[in-house]
């Protein structure tokens, strides 16, 4: 078994190429990330412009890596959302052609599903069911994963993500942001006083596994009016008294964030455990999980409670195509996919799209009040 993986839901075009023994023979990824500083964010217009101009290059590159060719392919696997519609046609598009064009079944990917079941490529022993948080950009998960397509969310973001308050910090202290924010604060953060600036930690006071940074963010701006610094200033050209004034905020900034995916987690574990006591795993991915002090303060969280973390490495936690041809691998062995598109409509437009697709039911209402 042999799949190509498609993914182009947000700023980066990736494919990767996987042996159903998990072998990963290709992985490329092309970031938008030169775009973002320049416009400031994500304009949805120009991401697709910037899909449509690297998709063939990158599902190339990834073919040519692998040493084989399109007729080499047993399936190829899309993500078909959550995401932007204009994005996610992109990559669809060209995973419907090759299919067509090579008389290949295509699997429709989840994205954040993919997140978390690539964690059963570098961990075979893990099992379902298992315990999920999900950090990146865009979402702040907790799930029980039942089963392959299978969710029970304990709790999502009620305003932005963790990596939306990474990013936006990174932005307000003048950081380097051609990789992302995330990576420059926590670089940043290794220089300064994680508890020289008192932030409070988010929704203490609710009983619940529910995240919340928009008041962490709002905390973070004012610290730095508060402390004269000009985030248009760039942080390489600033006094080094600035600088340790910048590094403080980063490493005050992170502690909280993180303590605050502690606090939830401690009670996920719990909640997790009286859904599916055979739960021995919590996984923790999306680009969030590539920072050092997550890992390292979730891992404590999860010794305490007799579990095991289980963390991909960075460049499978930021979005790639690896964990899109993986998902689609899983997905292919359940039976779920979908025969070839007709080759003489290969631009077909009624395609499965999802821009908006929960990830599972939620838990229970009412249950946060009865603790
Ligand atoms: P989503 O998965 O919700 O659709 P996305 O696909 O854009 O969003 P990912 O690529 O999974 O997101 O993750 C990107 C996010 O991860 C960015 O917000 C980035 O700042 C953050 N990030 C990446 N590396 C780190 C790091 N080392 N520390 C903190 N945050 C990080
Ligand atoms: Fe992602």
């Amino acid at each position: 078994l042999i799949v190509l993986g498609i993914e182009t839901s947000c700023d980066d075009t990736a494919a990767a190429v996987v042996r159903g023994n998990g072998e990963i023979l290709s992985q490329v990824v092309s970031s938008q990330a030169d775009l973002l500083v320049q416009y400031g964010g994500v304009a949805p217009k120009m991401a697709e412009e910037a899909h449509s101009q690297a998709i063939d290059p990158v599902v190339r590159e990834a073919l040519d890596k692998a040493n084989i060719t399109e007729s080499d392919l047993s399936a190829v696997a899309v993500t078909i959302g959550p995401g932007l519609s204009l994005c996610l046609r992109v990559g669809v598009q060209k995973a419907r052609k090759i299919a067509s064009c090579f008389n290949l079944p295509i699997i429709g990917v989840h994205h954040m599903e993919a997140h978390a079941v690539v964690a059963r490529l570098i961990e075979r022993e893990l099992q379902f069911p298992f315990l999920a948080l999900l950090i990146s950009g865009g979402h702040n998960l907790l799930i029980v994963a039942h089963n392959l397509g299978q969710y029970t969310q304990l709790g999502t973001t009620i305003d932005d993500a963790i990596g939306e308050a990474f990013d936006k910090t990174a932005k307000w202290l003048g950081l380097d942001m051609s990789r992302s924010g995330g990576p420059a604060v926590e670089e940043l953060a290794l220089e300064g006083d994680a508890e020289s600036v008192k932030f409070s930690t988010p929704m203490k006071q609710h009983k619940d596994c529910n995240f919340s940074y928009a008041g962490l963010k709002t905390q973070v701006r004012l610290a730095i009016e508060s402390r004269n610094i000009d985030g248009k200033i760039p942080i390489s050209s600033v006094s080094s008294q600035d600088r340790s004034s910048r590094a403080d905020i980063a490493a005050s900034f992170q502690r909280v964030a993180v303590l605050h995916l502690e606090e939830r987690c401690e009670r996920a574990i719990e909640w997790a455990l009286n859904i599916e006591p055979s739960i021995k795993h919590l996984v923790v991915s999306g680009g969030v999980a590539s920072n050092k002090t997550v890992r390292d303060r979730l891992d404590q969280v999860v010794k305490k409670n007799n579990l095991q973390l289980v963390c991909p490495p960075p460049s499978l936690c930021t979005d790639n195509g690896v964990m899109v041809a993986w998902t689609g691998i899983e997905n292919f062995r359940m039976g779920r996919y979908d025969p070839p598109p007709p080759v003489d409509d290969p631009e077909d437009f009624l395609y499965d799209l999802r821009p908006r697709w929960p990830l599972g039911e939620e838990y229970a209402e009412g249950r946060s009040e009865a603790r």
